[in-house]
């Protein structure tokens, strides 16, 4: 028994002699089907550049098309070629269009700042938010633990907590 060769795009077995799978290779079905393998991995813009080239297919509609996918005629629809233009037509949309202008930014963070200050004064030991006398925010990057505080002015300054004298009193240099 001689060997056997399945095509994948067919899913169909054959004598693997280079003659029969050359021949299969060169057939219409075998054709078709590769097309309709990488017709699903094309994007709307490739599938609309190649099908708006085309003329409609007159056999198709009435299904006598034996062509398929190959036939060098289109075989969307005029509704489909709409749908396929306005894919397109979304897809290269400016990005910026879809996310918040500066405006809506600013609010945003404005509502995060007030909920925040609402936050702090709930939990006065809240640790990560601090507001010091000049209306400054800071955010601390961690969370302070409270049983620190027992050891006193003993801790090393790095694990100290800051107070907003810290800051108030700081001498901050002017740039430039
Ligand atoms: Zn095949
Ligand atoms: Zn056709």
């Amino acid at each position: 028994m001689g060997k056997r060769y399945v095509c994948d795009y067919c899913n169909k077995a054959m004598v693997a002699t280079p003659a029969i799978v050359r021949t299969h290779n060169k057939g219409l079905i075998h054709q078709k089907f590769v097309q309709q393998h990488y017709q699903q991995f094309k994007d709307p813009e490739t599938i609309l550049r190649e099908e708006s080239k085309k003329k409609r297919c007159t056999k198709y509609a009435s299904g006598e098309c034996a062509y398929g996918s190959i036939c060098r005629f289109t075989h969307y629809s005029e509704a489909q070629i709409r749908e396929l233009q306005e894919m397109v037509a979304a897809k290269s949309m400016p990005k910026d269009v879809m996310f918040p202008s500066f405006e809506e930014l600013v609010h945003k963070l404005l509502d995060e700042k007030t909920n925040d200050k609402q936050q702090n004064s709930r939990e006065k030991d809240g640790n990560t938010v601090m507001y010091d006398s000049n209306g400054v925010t800071h955010v601390f990057p961690w969370t302070y633990n409270s049983i620190l505080e027992s050891y006193g002015e003993d801790l090393p300054p790095s694990v100290q907590r800051l107070k907003t004298d810290d800051f108030t009193d700081a001498k901050i240099a002017t740039w430039g």
